[in-house]
């Protein structure tokens, strides 16, 4: 059972086995299964236990994990199904396209010639920033905000 669950979530009935999935690893913060509607053979699913929106809401142990489950997810991922290499994403907000309001990490096998594409094709139009842009931004991240 998660201890921070979301009664209407998806993700938090998977991770109370309320609802059935294919799930192929888990760990005291994480629960690792196949994505429902794959994009790819193999396409699988990180998500933390605990019901956590965005990704700036992780309590650090669970990132920590949340991120070494994907390295043990990937080599697994990659070999079950002989792909060629494999794209690991998360839509973090409406804006990036995030679909069920918990965190989650797409890990996506891809194949030579597939007709996919990376993920520099998720963005928009591309900005064109000037040098004083990019200082201020930069210096913003540094900072923490604006
Ligand atoms: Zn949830």
């Amino acid at each position: 059972m998660s201890s921070n669950r979301d009664d209407d979530c998806i993700f938090c009935a998977i991770v109370d086995g309320d609802i059935p999935a294919r799930i192929v690893r888990e760990t005291d913060h994480t629960v690792a299964f196949l994505d429902a509607n794959p994009l790819a053979p193999g396409h699988t699913l990180v998500v933390p236990r605990d019901h956590h929106e965005r990704v700036a809401d992780l309590p650090e142990a669970v990132s920590e994990t949340l991120f070494s489950e994907v390295t043990q997810l990937v080599p697994r991922a990659e070999a079950a199904v002989d792909a060629d290499g494999l794209n690991v994403g998360i839509n973090d907000g409406s804006a990036a396209g995030q679909e069920v309001p918990h965190v989650h990490v797409h890990v996506v096998p891809r194949f030579d010639g597939d007709g996919g594409a990376p993920i520099h094709a998720v963005a928009g139009e591309r900005p064109d920033l000037s040098e004083a842009e990019l200082d201020d931004i930069a210096d913003a991240i540094e900072r923490g905000g604006r």
